[in-house]
């Protein structure tokens, strides 16, 4: 089984430090179940590649052979990315894996240009369910099926793929990203899964499985289908009373805001500027629990509308608001909530006419705005996308605001008006979109309006663009 990783950052070589191995010698380790060995087929100072080759002694994976069968030693195991290849990448790349690195340790917390090559990973689910895996977390994947004979076309195509993941990621990331995904696809596991299995899950995947939309689907994979360890470790991913909470703080802040009963004037102008476009299909991303979404149902113009969140309750919520359930077929079909998160990239989202965000960027961390703009503008590319957010400096009007204090206890920042401006512009001139801020609600002269709007249209494609 090989695994390469290639990086064209520069100096490429650094992978070697990344890593801890040097580029000029082969090492070797002994695993419990084989060989493996770490080479540089090539290392030079614009690219340079690891290869890790992960030798598999058949023999020595039968634990008892008395009784043993062929299949026991004549399978595929020595030769496909497996939970085998997941535990020499815990041994051979360790301190890679948690992101330590004593030489370069700015470079470890930096996102750097990866390619990632797996000979072979068995994914009987399809090439659907593999990007379904790997796409939302940012990667560009190229996977090629293997026939399962080449000599006998007529057996027809076997369930195993050359994977070519490339993302600009930082390095520990995309190794924990292969140590969970890998034993997910390939759906067998060379050891017992107990409680050890949720903590590895939950270390190797924080930061990213919590809100990854596929996120049940892996952590059941993961653990074997073991429903109590699935659910243990469900019930840690969605973060503790996360539900809860998210009422209670929706609450104060619709009675800091009450007095103008903004939230109403918001979905007002938003709904406006989405007739006014005549979009016909339109996304509303961190719909919550779909009170945009239940304007836009009475507006007979949209034919399709979907709501996104990354929150279950809140979908579950934007579902019982709609009554879709009691709905004639014909309505129902106008509508979809899927479960996903804006920070990642998700094919749903393209070809739709027009984008509402309303009162949602001001809830990601900072350092998420730019993969969320480049999803949202760069690949879900709405003609038009129409955002809302507080304008903090109006927030010294709020009564009952102490100063200071953000609207809502899950807001990770709000803009003054300036740096709304200046975000917006700079998203749309990087995504081909031109924008215009509109005010939402009374105007005060000195702080502006309580909410910010940025109407985004995308340019059309320049007649030289291919
Ligand atoms: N647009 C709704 C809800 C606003 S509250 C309204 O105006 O009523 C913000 C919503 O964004 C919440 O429902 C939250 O679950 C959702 N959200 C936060 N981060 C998200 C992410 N990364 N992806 C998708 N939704 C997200």
């Amino acid at each position: 089984m090989l695994l390469t990783l290639t990086t064209t950052h520069e100096p490429a070589t650094d992978l070697g430090y990344l890593l801890h191995k040097h580029p000029a010698r082969c090492q070797s380790f002994t695993l419990p179940f084989g060989q493996a060995h770490v080479y540089y087929p090539e290392a030079s100072a614009t690219r340079c590649t690891a290869a890790l080759v992960l030798d598999v002694d058949p023999v020595g994976l039968v634990r008892d052979a008395r009784g043993a069968t062929i299949r026991q030693y004549v399978n595929d195991r020595p030769y496909v990315a497996s939970s085998l290849l997941s535990v020499a990448l815990a041994r051979v790349y360790g301190s890679a894996l948690n992101g330590r690195c004593k030489d370069r340790p700015e470079l470890a917390q930096t996102a750097i240009p990866l390619h990632a090559r797996l000979a072979a990973l068995p994914c009987a689910a399809g090439e659907d369910r593999l990007r379904r895996l790997f796409e939302p977390l940012g990667y560009a994947v190229t996977a090629t099926q293997h026939p399962m004979d080449p000599v006998f076309p007529a057996w027809g195509a076997s369930p195993y793929f050359t994977v070519e993941l490339t993302h600009t990621i930082c390095l520990d990331q995309l190794l924990s990203h292969l140590y969970v995904l890998m034993p997910v696809l390939d759906g067998a596991k060379h050891y017992w899964v107990g409680e050890e299995e949720v903590e590895k899950l939950l270390r190797q995947g924080e930061g990213w499985l919590a809100d990854h939309p596929e996120r049940d689907y892996i952590t059941q994979r993961y653990l074997k289908y073991r429903k109590a360890l699935a659910r243990a470790a469900l019930s840690r991913l969605t973060t503790p009373d996360e539900a809860q909470d998210a009422e209670a703080q929706d609450a104060e802040e619709a009675a800091v805001e009450r007095p103008l009963s903004l939230h109403d004037q918001r979905l007002d102008a938003v709904l406006e500027v989405l007739v006014q476009t005549g979009a016909t299909s339109v996304l509303d991303l961190g719909c919550g629990e779909g009170r945009l979404l239940h304007r836009l149902w009475s507006a007979p113009q949209f034919t399709r509308i979907v709501g996104v969140d990354v929150s279950h309750r809140a979908l579950e919520r934007a579902q019982a608001r709609l009554r879709l359930d009691r709905q004639p077929e014909a309505q129902r079909r106008r509508v979809e909530l899927h479960h996903g998160s804006l920070v990642y990239r998700d094919r749903r989202l393209t070809g739709f006419d027009a984008a509402a965000l309303v009162e949602v960027v001001e809830h990601l961390d900072p350092p998420r705005l730019a993969a969320f703009a480049r999803s949202v503008f760069g690949e879900a590319r709405p003609r038009t996308v129409v955002l809302t957010t507080p304008n903090r400096e109006y927030n010294a009007r709020f009564e009952t605001l102490p100063a200071g204090q953000l609207r809502h206890r899950d807001h990770r920042f709000e803009w003054t008006r300036a740096e709304f401006e200046a975000w917006a512009h700079q998203v749309a001139e990087a995504y081909g979109y031109t924008v215009d801020i509109r005010p939402v609600g009374p105007e005060d002269p000195a702080l502006g309006a309580p909410t910010q709007m940025g109407v985004f249209d995308r340019r059309p494609a320049s007649p030289n663009t291919p």
